[in-house]
């Protein structure tokens, strides 16, 4: 039997982070995932931005040419399936209303603090993990491949420059000598905040090695087997010994329902699932950042792999068969783009953006359960803010003053 303060559920980037910081506030930390390592779901397979100048997030558009042409199901960006329609509708119907443009530019306020260290946070645990030689200071770039969509970026650049944001608006000649090797591309945006890494895995593993170095535990074991002990303990069959533990946390992600569902609690949570493949470069081509091509809904990211072509948003069943058909819409634009040579693996990767409708992730403690607590549901900016929600939800666990009003983030909203 091994005995803890804390058990965390789910070794993505946030629930690692999350065991960093209680543990570095003196508690004694167990990590449980069923995979042996860390950072091999979501976290394994984003674009790698650490998305510093994200401040707001990706609602519901509400433009109706757009939408039109996401019911007609063939744009790269976004995708569903229609068998899951009619299940989804309701998540969906929130979604829009939440997305409304109040309501929009008040959840985007409630992100800010966040985002505001999200940077910070990771060059902490970069530094002490020893993982600084993944970060790149490139910042990302938005390339806009007609002159209608590079002019109506200017109302976007400029609302971010009013927070402070780095921006530099680039055309053809200036954005040729930062990507070279960019084609077709009429004017592009370079947030110079946002900082990426070339493989996002090893960084959640980096950072899962620092915790065992400073005497944290990690478990092979399922979530599912989780119980209430009769001494008010949480109990969790692992593959080494049965974990018990004071406090629990849930931070698993896109799957964090499977666990909150059996303890009572109906959180509004769907998933906006994504692909990538990556690419050898053509030879001498290199792509120094993430480059993300508006008009076409992809990103393509430099990666310890190759060339790392992400989707937007596909709206299915978490566990509904993979329908990788964004890759095949997106690649040929993608090659218009950049000199692109194979592809490296035999399918694409598929994860799950883990989403509740106002796009804010629910940090805290449950309602219902003393010693319970929330971590999950980071959009599409879980890579960015693990470390930085992981602190507050540390700070929330140990009593210490929090570094900004948790209040947004509470599961007590739903
Ligand atoms: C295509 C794509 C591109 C993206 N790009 C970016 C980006 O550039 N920047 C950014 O910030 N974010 C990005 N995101 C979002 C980001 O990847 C996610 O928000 C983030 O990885 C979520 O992390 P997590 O730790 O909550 O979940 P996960 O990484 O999924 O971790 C959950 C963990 O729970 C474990 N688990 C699940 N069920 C069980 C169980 N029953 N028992 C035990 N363990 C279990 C899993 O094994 C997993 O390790 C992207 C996402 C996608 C899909």
């Amino acid at each position: 039997m091994i005995s803890a303060d804390v058990a965390v559920l789910g070794a993505g980037i946030v629930g690692v982070s999350t065991a960093l910081h209680l543990q570095a506030r003196g508690r004694e930390v167990v990590l449980i995932d069923r995979h042996g390592a860390a950072g091999l779901e979501t976290s394994y397979g984003n674009a790698g931005i650490i998305e510093r100048a994200s401040f707001m997030p990706y609602f519901f558009p509400r433009d109706l040419k757009k939408l039109a042409l996401y019911a007609l199901n063939q744009l790269p960006e976004a995708n569903y399936h229609v068998s899951a329609l009619s299940s989804i509708a309701p998540w969906l119907w929130r979604y829009f209303l939440e997305s409304a443009p109040e309501r929009a530019q008040r959840h985007a306020a409630s992100l800010r603090p966040l985002v505001e260290r999200c940077v910070i946070e990771h060059e902490a645990l970069m530094e002490t993990s020893h993982a600084s030689d993944l970060l790149r200071r490139t910042g990302w770039i938005k390339a806009y491949r007609s002159e209608a969509s590079f002019a109506a970026s200017a109302v976007e650049v400029e609302r971010l420059r009013a927070f402070g944001l780095n921006i530099d608006i680039l055309d053809e000649a200036a954005l040729a000598e930062r990507e070279p090797h960019l084609y077709g591309v009429r004017g592009a945006v370079h947030y110079l905040d946002p900082v990426s890494v070339d493989d996002p895995s090893r960084l959640a593993q980096a950072y899962a090695t620092l915790f065992v170095q400073r005497g944290g535990l990690f478990l092979t074991g399922d979530a599912r087997s989780l119980q209430e002990a009769p001494d008010g303990r949480w109990a969790v069959a692992t593959h080494d010994d049965e974990v018990f533990a004071r406090d629990l946390v849930v931070a698993l992600g896109p799957w964090s329902d499977v666990i909150t569902r059996e303890l009572g609690y109906d959180f509004p949570m769907a998933v906006k699932r994504g692909y990538h493949m990556h690419y050898a470069p053509r030879e001498g081509a290199k792509l120094m950042r993430p480059v993300q091509d508006v008009d076409n809904g992809y990103v393509l990211a430099p990666m310890t792999r190759g060339v790392r072509l992400t989707t937007g948003a596909e709206f299915a069943h978490r566990d509904a068969p993979p329908t990788p058909v964004q890759i095949d819409r997106a690649e040929p634009f993608a090659r218009q783009l950049f000199p692109l040579g194979e592809r490296v693996e035999a399918k694409p990767w598929m994860g799950a953006r883990p989403c509740l409708p106002d796009m804010l992730p629910i940090i805290g403690k449950a309602p219902k359960h003393e010693r319970l607590w929330f971590n999950f549901g980071h959009q599409h900016h879980g890579l960015t803010l693990g470390p930085v929600t992981g602190r507050l939800l540390a700070e929330l666990m140990t009593g210490e003053k929090p570094f900004t009003d948790p209040a947004p983030y509470s599961a007590e909203r739903f």
